[in-house]
Order: C-alpha cells, then structure tokens, then sequence
C-alpha cells in the first residue's frame, strides 16, 4: 500500500523537526553557520507551545543584586534532586549569560530596570550564596517572555534564510542499516503530499507530551512526536517518570492559575465544602510548596471528596476576595475563568485540578545535544546523526524537577549549542549518502494502516481513556498498587487502538488522522512513563511515591531507560547520573537532602 505514495526529496545540511523556542535556535544558528537548514513544524512558528511561557528565563547576570553562574548551578542541581547530569548543568548555567544577552541583541525586548538594563524578578528556587536567600535571577519581557523570545527567533531564522515547511507533520525518521539517522518522513497537511527530508543531521526540538494527561498546562500540539519517534527507532527514552504538576490548572482547559492567586488570600475546598489544605499542612495551609498542594488535592479526589458528577476536580474560592481586588491584581485570572470555565470569579469558585505542566524525561543526549544510543559497555553512546533539543530532551539539566524559568533557558543554551557542535561535524554542503528506495516504506505503513483503518471507537474516545488513566494512576501521588493497575490498564487501552475509526481517508487537512497519529505517540510516551514509575523504588522530586517515600541515593541515583517497540513492548534499563563537571571552575555537587 505504502508503494502508491509519490514522494518528494528534500536535501539539506540540516533537518530540525519543531519550531519552539529550542528549534528556532537551533535553526537560526545553523543558518548562521552557512549550514542549508530546513525547519519542519506542524503548526506555524509562533503557534508553539513556548509562546505562552510568561515566568522569565534564568541567567545570573546580577543586574538586581549579586549574583553567579555557581549559584544558579547550585540551585538547579538541588532543585534537580540530584538526578541532573553535573556536566550539563555547569554548561546551562555557564552559557545562561552569554546565551540571554545574545538573545537581547538580537532584538528580545527584555522589561528594563531604571538604568536601562535587563529586569530580573524572583522565583521558587533561585537562591543567593548557595541556597541562603531569594535573588532576582529570572529575566522578564513583562509577563510574555516566551512570546517575545519565539517571535524574535523566528524574525532572525527568515532573516539568515532558514527554510520553512510550515503544517508539515514529520511521521517517523529513516533510520541507515547501520544506526546512522539519515532523515524523517513528513507529511504536507496543505496539499497531502508526502516528503523525505534528508540531512546530515536531523535534530527533534518536537516539545513536551502533556496531552498524555486529562488535565495539562501546555497545547494541544504538545503530543511528544520527537519522543515517540525516537522509540520506533529503537532506542530508548530516558527519565519519563518524572513529570511536573501544578497544583491549579482549570478544569477542562488546563489553563494555568498562578500560585499568586492563592497569594492574594484564595483556597481550596472538596465536595463536603472543607479547607483540607488545614489538616495537610496546618502552617502554610493553601500555600504549601507545589507538589504538596497537588498530592492533597489528589488524596481529597481519591476519597471521593472531589467535586461534580465524576468526583473528579477542587474548588478554588476568589469570591471573597472581591470585585475591585480581583480586577486590580489578578485581571488575567478572571479573565480567563470566565472564558475558558464559564466562571464568574467574583461570585463563584473556579474548578481546579492538580495539571501536568512539564516533562523532565525525554531523549537522552550529551551537554552538546548529541542524542544517546546508550549500551551496556558504554552509557553515553551517540546515535549518530540525531540531535534532541528542548523538552523532549533530557540532557539532563532539569533531573527529577525542573527550576522556574530553566527551561526558556534550556530552550536557548542547547539550540545554540546545536548549531555550534553541527559547525564542527558538518562541512555545509558535503554530499549525503544516496536516496534509499523504499527508505520511507515503514513509516509510510504506520501512517497507511491508520489512514484505512475501519474500526468502532474514534480516536477522541480512546484518547480519553489514556489520559483518564494517566491523571487518575500515574499522577503527582504513586503507589506500588496504582502504579501497577495503571500498568495493567495501559495495556488494555493500547488494545484499544486495534479498533480505532478513521472518519475520513483524505490526505489533505485530515485532522483525525493527525490526532490518530498523534495518540499513538501518547501511547507510547504514556507507557514510558507508568513502566518507569511504577520500577522506581524512592521518591525524588516531581515521583512521589508513598510506599518508598525517602531518596535513595544508593540505589537510585541513575537514569531510567526504557524502550517501547513496535508492539508496545516496553524494557527498562539504567545508566549512571554523571557525577562530575566539565571543567575544574567547579566541584561536583554532593548530594544533600533538599531542604528549603
Ligand atoms: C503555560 C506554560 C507556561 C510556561 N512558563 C514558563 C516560564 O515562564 N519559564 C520557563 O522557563 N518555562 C515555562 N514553561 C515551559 C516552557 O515554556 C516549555 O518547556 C518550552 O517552551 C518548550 O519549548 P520547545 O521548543 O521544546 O517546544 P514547543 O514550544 O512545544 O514547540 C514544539 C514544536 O515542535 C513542532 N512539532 C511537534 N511535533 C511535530 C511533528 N510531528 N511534526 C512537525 N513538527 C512538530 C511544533 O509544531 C512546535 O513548533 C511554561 C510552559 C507552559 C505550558
């Protein structure tokens, strides 16, 4: 079947799949080094999920107070809970200062303090002197940092001529019988034609899978693709269990509600109209640390004290804050209740739900952003030819829970570091290997059988079942006997894509087949990361597990690996964390507990 597709040869220096703030860095610096660069994304650039970042982005330029490179790695490698790989932090917060005032150069329109320099305001986590006090480390273009970032990217790719193809959705990369990466198969939503994109390099900056989950903070787009190729291609995703929660996204839609919403005085209650937060954390009640909040919210759920017909969400009280007060400090917040739940915040609460917000695992790579083909003999064996960059990455700099604002910073740091390490391996315009025929045949059949599938159950509904499962049994709060439930039940919703629907066969704007395509990649992140969880045996960081509730370091200190092959098979493996930094300006981190 696959045969009867005509298909259109691309050749490049460069392939990056995805158009975020990661992939656009990459792009732009490729371009710049003279290499022929193609950036292929399915939504238009500045449609990416990063455009809705709004925090800031770390570096320690001091322009508020004192402050150093040290310190910020300190903070991420505790943050981190010492899952991070040393060497790859050093090198994030090292070229934090280099990467954020390029990035102002080219045209960022940063906030400014009185002096004209970049403002920097506080978060959770950024600490003076090795955890002793706040610093204001986080640089802001007013609260749309992630906006401005993305468009000023993306004006400097069209400026040094990247090539676009914009609403091409890459299906799976062709792999060389050798393991070399040789390119990635893509499909033209506008005129349904399919395309090989071929390249020295190919690298994935294809975003988080949040989707996998009910209740998310990031797009619909973000469906982890990159990942999910990476597992067709036989090798292995890395520290999947660690996902971040918090602890109010709106129900339905996910939109995040800041923590300054609970700032301002508001609370949370259950069904039975209780503060619960009282009897969990009796001092800091509603304002204990994040993944506190989520984990009580979740037990409240679990009893069955949540609220409306599913029992399955948490009131959040703004009501008795106010009219004026609500509309002076927290606009966007009632704004945004009433669009996107209906909700008059002046009078009634908004329904909450502990909502994924960022995946720590992905692809593993190297502090160059050379993706991992990692072997028994040696863990940091490179997959030649590939490239990960950006959160569906895992190089890793974020380890088991991610710093505020890190991952702007990652986005920039490691698109840079890309196009620097592809200058050094790449001689712009060196002939590629020869176009295989049938190079595109697997990929091409994967997208065929759903394409033609003739099923009962649409798509929406088993997609549905996945994220169900993912909130209710895989979430902020893990036990050995959820974990394995969830397990047994993945697999059961994994059968269910045997009878998925496909209304329509078209190939040109089929949007069921893209979200087809899309859940299958779901599928596998989502198995990638229970198969994970349930085998880890502590808690660290975002993995809370009650029946192991200490870190344990001797044990545990190490990289979960896992494969997920065609047949949904899934394997898990380890590789060490990497105790050492690259260079002697620092000493390795020992670790500590992470107290705060
Ligand atoms: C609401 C929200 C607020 C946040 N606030 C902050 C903050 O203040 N500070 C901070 O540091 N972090 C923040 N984060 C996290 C941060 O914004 C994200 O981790 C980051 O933007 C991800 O960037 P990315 O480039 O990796 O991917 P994305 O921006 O998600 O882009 C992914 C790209 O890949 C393309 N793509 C995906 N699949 C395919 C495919 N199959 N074919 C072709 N193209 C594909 C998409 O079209 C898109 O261009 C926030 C996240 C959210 C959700």
């Amino acid at each position: 079947m696959a045969k009867s597709y005509e298909i259109t040869d691309h050749k490049y220096d460069v392939i990056v799949v995805g158009a975020g703030g990661a992939g656009l860095r990459a792009t732009f610096g490729m371009a710049i080094a003279g290499l022929k660069t193609a950036c292929i994304t399915k939504v238009f650039p500045t449609r990416s999920h990063t455009v809705a970042a709004q925090g800031g982005i770390s570096a320690a330029l001091g322009n508020m107070a004192e402050d150093h490179w040290e310190w910020h790695m300190y903070d991420t490698v505790k943050g981190a809970d010492w899952l991070g790989d040393q060497d790859a932090i050093e090198y994030m917060c090292r070229e934090a200062v280099p990467s954020v005032v390029e990035l102002e150069h080219y045209g960022v329109p940063f906030s400014r303090t009185d002096e004209g320099k970049i403002y920097q305001r506080p978060f959770g986590g950024h600490m003076r002197n090795f955890g002793e006090a706040p610093v204001q480390r986080a640089c802001a273009a007013a609260d749309r940092t992630g906006h401005a970032i993305l468009h000023t990217l993306y004006q400097q790719s069209l400026k040094h001529h990247a090539e676009f193809y914009v609403e091409y959705v890459a299906l799976d990369l062709i792999m060389g019988d050798d393991g070399t990466c040789e390119g990635v198969v893509a499909w033209n939503l506008d005129d349904g034609t399919i395309h090989v994109f071929r390249g020295h390099i190919i690298a994935l900056a294809t975003g988080g899978y949040g989707r996998a989950y009910f209740s998310c903070t990031s797009a619909h787009t973000c469906t982890g693709d990159g990942n999910a190729m990476i597992a067709r291609a036989g090798l292995p995703l890395q520290d999947q269990e660690f996902v971040q929660f918090h602890p109010t996204g709106m129900y339905g839609s996910g939109c995040l509600i800041t923590e300054g919403a609970r700032g301002e005085g508001g609370y949370l209650t259950n069904s039975e109209g209780a503060r619960f937060m009282e009897r969990y954390a009796p001092t800091a009640k509603d304002l204990a640390s994040r993944d506190v909040v989520s984990r009580s919210m979740t037990v409240e759920i679990r009893e069955g004290r949540g609220i409306g017909d599913e029992r399955d969400h948490i009131h959040l009280h703004l009501e008795h804050l106010g009219a004026d007060l609500l509309h002076e400090r927290l606009p966007g917040i009632t704004e945004s209740a009433r669009i996107f739940a209906g909700v008059d915040a002046t009078q009634e609460p908004i329904p909450v739900l502990p909502t994924v917000h960022y995946n720590m695992g992905g692809i593993p790579t190297n502090h160059m952003t050379q993706a991992l083909n990692p072997t028994v003999n040696d863990p940091d064996a490179i997959a030649p030819g590939l490239m990960a960059i950006g959160e569906c990455a895992c190089a890793s700099v974020h380890g088991a829970n991610r710093l505020g604002t890190n991952s702007l910073l990652d986005l920039v740091v490691f698109g840079r570091a890309a196009s620097i390490k592809a200058r050094e391996l790449i001689v712009p315009g060196k002939p590629l290997r020869p176009f295989r025929t049938g190079c595109a045949d697997k990929a091409l059949d994967r997208f065929d059988r759903l394409r033609h599938s003739k099923g009962g159950t649409p798509t929406a509904e088993i997609r549905l079942n996945l994220q169900r499962l993912m909130q209710n049994d895989a979430a902020v709060f893990r036990t050995s006997e959820v974990l394995q439930d969830g397990c047994r039940k993945i697999e059961e919703v994994w059968a269910q894509m045997e009878d998925i629907c496909i209304a329509d066969r078209s190939m040109i704007w089929n949007s069921d087949l893209v979200e087809s395509l899309e859940l299958e990649n779901l599928m596998i992140n989502a198995k990638a990361t229970i198969y994970s969880a349930e085998a880890r045996h502590e808690s660290r960081g975002a993995h809370a597990h009650e029946d192991h509730p200490n870190r344990d370091d001797d044990i545990w200190m190490k990289h979960t690996l896992a494969w997920v092959d065609d047949k949904g098979k899934t394997r898990l493996d380890y590789r060490p964390v990497h105790t050492y930094t690259l260079t002697d300006e620092v000493e390795y981190i020992e670790p500590k507990p992470r107290i705060y």
